[in-house]
């Protein structure tokens, strides 16, 4: 049996991950959970699943919560704020902790559990590129195992498993190429609704923003990177509109390895709770003859400059990833705010990472306030710049 704590629970990685506790109740038991601010999703998922321990992120909705919970004779712990997530984070009866909370909030907690022996599934990216290496450091000398749960890295993972790392010639990482890879108009001209209908993956706003500047393939290649151990020139990106290949890994030899199916996220989240056993699930097999063919295109750099910002930022290493991420955050969020256009959003990622000066003394503190500087610099950029 494995007790996870679910970080991110009310977002729709964390919605399917309890979907899937649910129906594996004999392996997998959901401790703790905790959301930003949506009281209403939580108390369902309390009602649900009886977890020993909370978190919210506000301390107001957490007195509320713990009304309810007494008024409902539930004796569910309720915590607040990064503390609470800590907490949860380094509960003794949890033996992994499932990150899917979005953005750099929950890196502080992915460290607490790691440091805590705790095995740690990730589905937060942006954790990742902002300290990836000393994550994955710490991870190493706890003797803690990672697993990803973003599709790709899923697939590269399985495409690792047996194999000898140094006998990798390169990943090849597969991307949809969002709803703007064919599209001939104004990209300065993109509205957020037209932004937020991606083909195939239905997911948060900030992520699905990300898909389509292809951001997120950015990201995902410098998490690739970063957890894998090969270098960002040894990540290649190709477009692959079907989203039935989710990456593959190229060997010295010249084989490759594939992982394949219909694109549905319950699959590499359940892998990631249940390694290294695979369970039964209830994803549509894949059927080769309706599928007809797989298509892979070059990704273009010049018409998604966040690609090219992304290689750049992690040719460059220090602390350029983070502070990239960080402006990136900034951005989408003030495209969605209706307050920049959506090509403005690769140009004030261009300009924060110009205007910084990378850093080679790395700790873990600078993280953070690399984090907040180039939160500060983005926001001040669109005030001046870039607000219509
Ligand atoms: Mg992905």
């Amino acid at each position: 049996m494995k007790r996870i704590a679910i970080l991110g629970s009310s977002g729709s990685i964390g919605k399917q991950a309890i979907d899937l506790a649910l129906k594996m109740k004999e392996k997998v038991y959901v401790e703790a959970l905790a959301v930003g601010s949506n009281l209403k999703v939580l108390k369902g998922q309390i009602k649900k699943l009886n977890p020993s321990a909370v978190s919210i992120a506000s301390d107001l909705d957490a007195i509320k919560l713990k009304k309810w919970c007494i008024s409902n004779k539930i004796k569910t712990n309720v915590y607040s704020g990064q503390s609470g997530l800590e907490k949860l984070a380094i509960m003794p009866k949890v033996d992994m902790v499932l990150a899917a909370i979005t953005g750099s909030v929950g890196l502080k907690s992915i460290i607490a559990a790691i440091k805590a022996k705790k095995n740690v599934a990730f589905a937060n990216k942006e954790s990742i590129v902002m300290a990836g290496d000393h994550i994955m450091k710490l991870a190493e000398e706890n003797g803690v195992s990672v697993f990803p749960i973003d599709s790709e890295h899923s697939a590269i993972f399985q495409c690792c498993v047996g194999e000898k790392k140094n006998q990798i010639r390169k990943i090849i990482l597969t991307a949809s190429g969002g709803p703007f890879y064919k599209y001939t108009g104004d990209f300065s001209r993109i509205t957020i609704e037209q932004a937020l209908a991606h083909p195939t993956w239905k997911m948060g706003k900030k992520i699905t923003i990300d898909s389509a500047t292809l951001m997120n393939k950015g990201l995902e290649a410098i998490e690739a990177s970063i957890i894998f151990g090969v270098p960002i020139d040894k990540v290649e990106i190709v477009i692959h509109p079907q989203s039935i290949v989710h990456s593959m890994v190229e060997y010295i030899d010249g084989s490759i390895m594939a992982q394949l199916s219909t694109p549905d996220m319950r699959l590499p989240i359940q892998y990631a709770l249940t390694y290294p056993e695979r369970l039964k699930s209830n994803i549509k097999f894949l059927n080769f003859a309706e599928v007809g063919k797989l298509e892979f295109y070059k990704p273009d750099f010049n018409r998604f400059p966040c690609l090219k910002l992304a290689y750049l930022a992690a040719e460059k290493g220090c602390s350029l990833p983070t502070v990239m991420n960080a402006s990136n955050e900034i951005a989408v969020k003030s495209f969605l705010d209706k307050e920049i256009k959506f090509t403005d959003i690769a140009k004030i990622v261009d300009k924060t990472m110009k205007a910084y000066k990378v850093s080679k003394n790395m700790f873990l503190e600078n993280f953070f306030e690399i984090d907040s500087w180039a939160r500060v610099y983005a926001c001040s950029l669109v005030e001046k710049e870039f607000k219509s």
